[in-house]
């Protein structure tokens, strides 16, 4: 076997799969068909639950420390304000929207995945693969046209939008292209009302969204209305980008110095399930969206991580595969459904046609946005903490009791404590409300039991009287009453390898 997983792209979802499974000890080949790492800003956004995990890898001070924090989010109609979303209420160590280029981005994890001595290997295209019975035969391609067969044990699909393993997979990518042609443009903007933060224009011709980049750089993404195809549309030139903003914004803004201008088409796709035997899909190879809602690239990182704890522990020989395995698809098919869902209504929103239906809309939003608790319930959601996996097959609630935090949901990040799950072994923890005496004599014998599926180490409780397990990506997998170990046994015990 020459790895234990290839991974087929390196963008921002195959990049962070290789940094995790690297610093797990997983043996990786990590293989992209394009010579060279693409220098396109993209994805600006860093969410903060993206910043969370990439805590646990080591890695996001590098990347917090190169881009903007960025901490509110404007809504603009008719030249007015119309609803504020403050991102630093959201409970996280990272409450802010980091702007950062998604080429720097690739840069910062391919310079840490190269520092856990793995290498991107370019110019080699998967042009077709062979799922075995107990593992993956697949035929990469060389420029000079040569080709190379790689057998691993698992294959993951992180090729994109137009994936050839979801093809191979013979996956149908369920959904949309909507008829529109959208611009971005990455250009010099002054004379803004609120300079450095989101600001995102609704006007009866389309949407108008704003990114700061860095200084006075900013990301402008508008849509042109209904079109059939992008095909043949010129790119857009500096003077249609100042006539949006003109026409579409508050007014005074003057926009210069054009770096990247170009057209593209939107589309709100995704496959149903994220594996087939073993071949996995991940990122925008499994679900793509509206970037009105700026979750894409996020949300793929975000089924990076869930992967690559579960495919550890199996390679490791310390998990069985399932429900592991089984689990990572039922878990992120359900937040790929959820996304598409809350990035069709943003955009949705954001392109209401007709002058009635228009001053509906913005007087139904004012009345929403004025509303605290629905502002923070939208900057959990476009941080994307509010993700959990409250369906999950691996949840066991073994008591009721215990209401938060609930098996499937995300653990409170404590101040000064390294993130659960950080470090170069896939292991859980756990947080029990008993004494630091009885609680580490049975965890050992736990982890004696469970060999390195659990942690020794015990935490402190979320509430009185309870014990919490959690699993390496810092959602809760058990709640039981302190004391139960019978249930945290039968918990490991279901997924430990028989041996
Ligand atoms: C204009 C724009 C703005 C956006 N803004 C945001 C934002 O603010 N926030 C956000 O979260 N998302 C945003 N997105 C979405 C984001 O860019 C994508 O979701 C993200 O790039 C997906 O990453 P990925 O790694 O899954 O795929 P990709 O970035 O597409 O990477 C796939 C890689 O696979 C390689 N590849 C393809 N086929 C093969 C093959 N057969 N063999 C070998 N290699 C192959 C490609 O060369 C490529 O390097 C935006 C997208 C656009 C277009």
């Amino acid at each position: 076997m020459e790895a234990e997983v290839l991974i087929v792209g390196a963008g921002p979802v195959g990049l962070t799969l290789a940094v995790e499974l690297a610093r797990y000890g997983v043996t990786v080949r990590i293989v992209d068909k394009a010579a060279q790492r693409s220098d396109k800003s993209k994805a600006l956004a860093v969410w903060s639950r993206t910043l969370e995990l990439l805590d646990r890898s080591g890695c996001a001070a590098t990347l917090v420390a190169a881009g903007k924090q960025v901490a509110a989010a404007n809504i603009v109609a008719g030249g007015k304000t119309i609803g504020r979303v403050e991102l630093g209420g959201v409970k996280s160590p990272h409450p802010y929207a980091l702007m950062l280029p998604q080429s720097e981005t690739e840069r910062l994890l391919e310079a840490h995945l190269n520092g856990l001595g793995v290498q991107v290997e370019r110019g080699l295209k998967l042009v077709r693969f062979t799922d075995r019975a107990d593992s993956v035969t697949a035929t990469l391609r060389h420029y000079d046209g040569s080709e190379e067969k790689i057998q691993s044990q698992w294959l993951v699909g992180c090729d994109g939008a137009h994936s050839a393993v979801r093809d191979g997979m013979r996956m149908v990518f369920t959904g949309d292209t909507p008829p529109c042609t959208w611009v971005l443009a990455e250009v010099r903007l002054q004379g803004l009302r609120n300079p450095g933060e989101i600001e995102v224009g609704w006007h009866a011709d389309g949407m108008l969204a704003i990114f700061p980049i860095a200084g006075e750089r900013y990301q402008v993404i508008a849509d042109m209305g209904p079109s059939q195809t992008a095909e043949g549309q010129p790119d857009p030139a500096l003077s249609d980008v100042q006539a949006l903003l003109d026409k579409r914004g508050r007014g005074g803004v003057r926009a210069s110095e054009p770096g990247w201008l170009t057209k593209f088409r939107v589309n709100e796709r995704k496959v149903e399930n994220y594996r087939r035997g073993h071949v996995f899909l991940a990122g925008d190879a499994a679900h793509v969206y509206s970037p009105a809602g700026a979750q894409g690239m996020n949300t793929g990182m975000q089924d990076a991580f869930n992967l690559a704890w579960k495919l550890a522990l199996v390679c490791r020989g310390i998990c069985q595969e399932e429900p592991l395995l089984d689990g990572y698809s039922s878990e992120r098919s359900e937040v790929g459904e959820q996304v598409l869902k809350t990035t069709g209504r943003i955009a949705s929103l954001a392109l209401v046609h007709g002058d009635l239906k228009q001053t509906m809309r913005n007087y139904i939003a004012s009345l929403v946005f004025g509303f605290s608790p629905a502002r923070s319930a939208m900057a959990d959601t476009i941080s994307e903490v509010s993700i959990e996996y409250p369906h999950s097959p691996m949840n066991v609630q073994g008591s009721k009791f215990f209401q938060h935090p609930a098996a499937g949901e995300r653990v409170p990040m404590r101040e000064g404590e390294a993130p659960i799950g950080a470090g170069d072994r896939p292991r859980f923890v756990l947080c029990a409300d008993i004494s630091e005496v009885t609680a580490r004599s049975a965890a050992a014998v736990l982890v004696g039991l469970y060999g390195q599926l659990a942690e020794e180490t015990v935490r402190a409780p979320f509430g009185e009287g309870g014990m919490w397990l959690v699993r390496p990506d810092g959602y809760v997998a058990l709640v039981t009453r302190a004391g139960e170990w019978d249930d945290v046994a039968a918990y490991l015990d279901r997924l430990a390898r028989r041996r």
